[in-house]
């Protein structure tokens, strides 16, 4: 057996050999000439001269072994469909799909922008851009028109392929007077606007411009659309990062580096075996849906669940009904969704046969202690912590059990991955910090791995500046994320390089303010922010949503509370970075990717603009704040 620490090393001092043999993990039409030209840092590119294609590797490749698998799971609690496409139902959808945006006029190079909900033609339509070399630019559904506007006109599509609506909590939500208000205010024009009628709500089309779906693919029913070939870095899609520090970042993928790194990931990291099931309950709107919704299984030849609907409905035990009929292995989602289940019953856990899961991984943002063991005990299953990014494609940080059986720490996600280098620096000096238990940024010396972003689409210089520059004297990738690494090389995540506050001259994360606070019984979830301060520079602001608001009915009874949790935070981390207020909400604001918008809650707690609120989940979760301040 291999050890980590050994793999981690080879990936780094024989990174072109290393990456060789996870090269043969996927198909070639053509193989390569050259592993890795970095001789223009910081743009890497991989795989030089090898031609081969995404959705060749996760579909066609499959057909002469389990053509009649299932290969994709399509699961709506919102509708109450389910339907299963086996490995050639999939190809032949895919080819219709692909036949339908040629005959709209797309090219390779094209950019097809998908504005969808989680059905199963999104995963057609990405399929089919890839088959034909078009690149997909998938927008969360839902966004608001000028979101999508403004990503229009960054994607300049040839075509887009929308629905009528998505169903959320049970509500219809109409998509396409969003895309018709968006295609108003946009300044570039797609030639054409493909749409899927689900039948949920009525709409109008636009002459010469809306073409329906269903009856341009009963055209084609029988399409033979052959995989193109192309170049390893030929881009495969452009993809915006969640917006949670500022203005969302269009990230470019290539084609072959992308396919390998997923490939080894599912191999090294998720121990996907062919012909089992993965759940991954994101969406396709993120990264982590294109990963591991739709490329990342697929590509390891399991079949691939993908599910419309909230976690919690029709009850709690939802997801885990699904992990039982299907037989899922693998499961992936974000700790904002446990910490929504664990507002419900602990029985809805052990209600269904869960035998064939084997590993719950999470990943997004941090992982609290207490969101952890609760899932993990409640399962009864290893629950694995990943740290990385959109810009990234695939973790960052984590346990490969796949290489070497590692015992998970609470709150680490876990070691630095192999292909990344990863450093821990001073910001302020540049420094290495070598010593364990450090804290800095962490940061990845170049070049990136296979799969990560090739430059912010169609703006190299923006790559360089944000990505690169930011670290006094030298050019490595920045994380924007503060960072430690302990004596066994785990690493732990303090949160986000914009989140540190000053108060009094001491530095304090907020992420270990907000862990403290969340330690406190009564607690469900925390946001805390600097807010600045005429005496101190900056005092700690927390933002509390209490797991049972029956417990604080009066002014009395939140003082008290407010009390309580201002002792606990000076038990653990001392007097200094006692929050000088704990204000209690019901809802915190969020992405809606679910992650914390601290900068919008802080700009509100300093009467400013909040700023970029594009992929805001609920605005009314800011006006609560204001109206408390
Ligand atoms: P933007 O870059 O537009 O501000 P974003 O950083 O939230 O948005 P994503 O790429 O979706 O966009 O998120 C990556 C970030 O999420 C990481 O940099 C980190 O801050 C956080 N994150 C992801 N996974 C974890 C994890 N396992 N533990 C802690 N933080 C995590
Ligand atoms: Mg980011």
């Amino acid at each position: 057996m291999t050890r980590f620490a050994d793999f981690h090393q080879r990936s780094l001092s024989d990174r072109d050999g290393f990456w060789a043999e996870q090269a043969e993990l996927i198909d070639w039409h053509q193989p390569f000439e050259q592993v890795c030209d970095y001789d223009n840092p910081p743009f890497a590119k991989w795989f030089v001269g090898g031609q081969t294609n995404l959705c060749h590797n996760a579909v066609d490749r499959h057909l002469a072994a389990r053509a009649d698998q299932n290969a994709l799971i399509w699961v709506s609690s919102e509708t109450g469909q389910e339907q299963t496409y086996s490995f050639r139902q999939l190809h032949a959808e895919v080819q219709r799909m692909a036949a339908c945006l040629q005959e709209l006029g797309v090219k390779e190079g094209d950019r097809v922008l998908v504005y969808m909900p989680m059905i199963p033609e999104a995963a057609f339509a990405m399929l089919a851009c890839t088959r034909i070399g078009a690149i997909h630019s998938v927008v969360f559904g839902g966004f608001a028109s000028g979101s999508l506007a403004s990503r229009i006109d960054d994607a300049t599509p040839a075509v887009v392929v929308s629905a009528d609506a998505g169903s959320r909590s049970g509500k219809v939500v109409a998509y396409k007077p969003l895309l018709d208000e968006a295609l108003r205010l946009s300044v570039h024009k797609p030639r054409k606007v493909l749409m899927v009628d689900r039948g949920l709500a009525p709409f109008q089309r636009v002459a010469h411009r809306d073409v329906d779906y269903a009856p341009l693919r009963e055209k084609h029913l029988k399409a033979v659309v052959p995989c193109v070939w192309l170049d390893a870095t030929h881009p495969s899609y452009t993809l915006y990062t969640s917006g949670t520090t500022g203005k969302p970042k269009g990230v470019q993928r290539d084609t072959g580096g992308y396919a390998v790194a997923l490939a080894a990931s599912m191999k090294h990291i998720f121990q996907g075996q062919a012909g089992e099931t993965y759940f991954s309950a994101s969406d396709i709107g993120w990264v982590v849906g294109h990963s591991y919704i739709i490329y990342g299984p697929l590509i390891a030849g399991m079949a691939t669940l993908m599910y419309e609907g909230l976690p919690i409905r029709p009850d709690a035990g939802v997801w885990w009904s699904l992990v039982e009929k299907y037989k899922v292995s693998l499961m992936f989602t974000a700790p904002t969704a446990v910490r929504v289940l664990k507002k419900h019953d602990d029985a809805f856990l052990t209600k269904y046969d869960l035998s064939s899961l084997r590993t719950l991984f999470l990943a997004g943002e941090p992982l609290d202690e207490p969101t952890a063991q609760w899932i993990a005990q409640g399962l009864g299953k290893p629950v694995i912590d990943n740290y990385w990014q959109t810009e990234t494609g695939w973790p960052i940080l984590t346990i490969a059990n796949g290489v070497e059986k590692a015992p998970t720490k609470f709150g680490s996600p876990g070691f630095a991955m192999y292909g990344y280098d990863v450093k821990v620096l001073d910001d302020a000096t540049g420094q290495e910090l070598t010593e364990p238990n450090q804290k800095g940024v962490l940061v990845i010396e170049g070049p990136l791995p296979p799969g990560c972003m090739q430059t912010v689409w169609r703006d190299d210089q923006r790559f360089i500046d944000t990505y690169w520059k930011t670290i006094p004297g030298r050019m490595v990738y920045s994380t924007f994320d503060w960072g430690i690494r302990d004596a066994d090389g785990y690493y732990f995540i303090l949160g986000r390089t914009d989140d540190v506050i000053n108060v009094a001259g001491h530095r304090l994360g907020t992420r270990e303010i907000e862990e403290s606070i969340s330690s406190h019984p009564s607690v469900a979830e925390v946001a805390v922010v600097g807010v600045a301060d005429q005496l101190k520079g900056q005092v700690a602001m927390a933002f509390v949503v209490v797991k049972d608001v029956n417990a604080i009915p009066d002014d009395a009874a939140r003082l008290k509370l407010e009390g309580d949790i201002m002792k606990t935070v000076d038990s653990q981390l001392g007097a200094v970075a006692r929050p000088s207020r704990v204000r209690f909400v019901t809802v915190l604001p969020k992405t809606r990717s679910g992650k914390l918008l601290r900068r919008a809650i802080q700009a509100v707690c300093e009467q400013r603009d909040p700023g970029d609120l594009t992929t805001i989940e609920d605005p009314s979760a800011l006006q609560q704040i204001r109206d408390l301040l």
